[in-house]
């Protein structure tokens, strides 16, 4: 099942609304280029074909297949044809197909800029032959496809590298920068997804929650560098100890999150406790001593993840409650057991 995505619903309405901008743009051209006395005699009809195509575009925008828009760019370099290859005299409609070259490599890359030169080539080719016999119908009709491969692949170049860099940054907005995990943005929108995962095949979704005990004392003593460093190898230590399949973030401070899906309550607890001794095992006397307390919970195809976190945090606000360095877990019935 192909999930909802925001950016591609934005990115269909922005390539709806060029399009049909840039319809009704050329069609008004066209109906005022033949109003004007004394211009060339012009056809209307490819401005009121860029109309309709216009009010198409906009009334079936959301049930439009892809394939149909991509066939816009063509269809408007066509009526630019009909255009070129209905007027008299030395006017050059040609230039209007930049706006097809535009929207074409801009929104379908690489294939869409191929696509709409060769287009062009055709259509512009057939409306040059379709014209009375004149001088250097070869130069005008390079002159234009030159040009259009230009525009199509300068443009396609700059939305490429526009769209990576884009994607670089949405991908930065979610990782933590001093541990490399996600953060607590990154992980709600993989947690969103793992739920579903789970209520959809009924599985367990295991959360261990961490957060380290006394930190601040850490930071006093030994200074805000140490401390970062010490999350730092946390992180590590944590990745250790998990599978491909667990989705692991610093929520904040000194707080992690581990979501195990498949693994149940004494899996998920189980985990904790590794994690929890290998801190408490820690002999490294170049490193300050910690220690954490977690708080797991396990649940078959669990309702939201709002619940199913709150859950979680009270454990671990138990296991601080009650004495720190130990593994509360929140059993399904809602007690809770404790390993330390
Ligand atoms: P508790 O056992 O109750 O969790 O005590 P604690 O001191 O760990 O908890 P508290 O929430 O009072 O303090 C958390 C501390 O974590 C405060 C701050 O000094 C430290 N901290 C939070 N974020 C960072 C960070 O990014 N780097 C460093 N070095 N320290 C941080
Ligand atoms: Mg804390
Ligand atoms: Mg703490």
């Amino acid at each position: 099942m192909e999930r909802y995505s925001p950016h591609a619903t934005a990115r269909r309405r922005t390539m709806v609304l060029a399009a049909a901008g840039i319809f009704v743009g050329a069609a008004i051209l066209n109906l005022v280029e033949a109003m004007i006395p004394g211009g060339p005699p012009l056809s209307v009809l490819p401005g009121i074909g860029a109309l309709c195509l216009a009010i198409l575009v906009w009334a079936f925008a959301g049930r439009l297949p892809d394939a149909a828009l991509f066939c816009l760019g063509p269809a408007g370099a066509t009526l630019i044809a009909v255009a070129v290859a209905t007027t008299d005299g030395p006017g050059d409609g040609a230039i209007l197909y930049i706006g097809a070259v535009l929207w074409q490599a801009y929104f379908f890359g690489r294939r869409g800029a191929i696509a709409i030169v060769v287009w062009i080539a055709l259509v512009h080719g057939l409306a040059l032959l379709y014209l009375p016999a004149g001088d250097a119908y070869f130069d005008r009709w390079l002159d234009v496809v030159a040009s259009a491969t230009l525009v199509a692949f300068v443009v396609e170049f700059l939305a490429t590298r526009n769209r990576k860099l884009v994607e670089q940054l949405v991908d930065e907005a979610r990782v933590d920068k001093l541990t490399g995990l996600l953060n607590r943005r990154g992980f709600l929108e993989r947690a969103d997804a793992e739920v579903a995962r789970a209520q959809r095949e009924t599985t367990w979704l295991g959360v261990a929650s961490f957060d380290l005990d006394h930190f601040k004392a850490i930071n006093d003593d030994f200074g805000h560098e140490i401390g970062d460093r010490f999350l730092a190898r946390v992180a590590d230590l944590l990745r250790a100890e998990m599978r491909e399949s667990d989705v692991l973030a610093r929520m904040g401070g000194e707080e992690f999150v581990a979501l195990l899906p498949g693994q149940g309550v004494e899996e998920a607890t189980a985990v904790a406790e590794r994690v929890r001794k290998r801190l408490q095992d820690a002999d490294d006397p170049e490193q300050p001593s910690v220690t954490v307390s977690a708080g797991v919970v396990s649940v078959v195809a669990p309702e939201n993840l709002d619940d199913v976190l709150r859950a979680a945090d009270d454990a671990l606000y138990e296991a601080k409650f009650s004495g720190r360095n130990r593994t509360i877990t929140r059993m399904p019935e809602g007690k809770s057991a404790a390993a330390a």
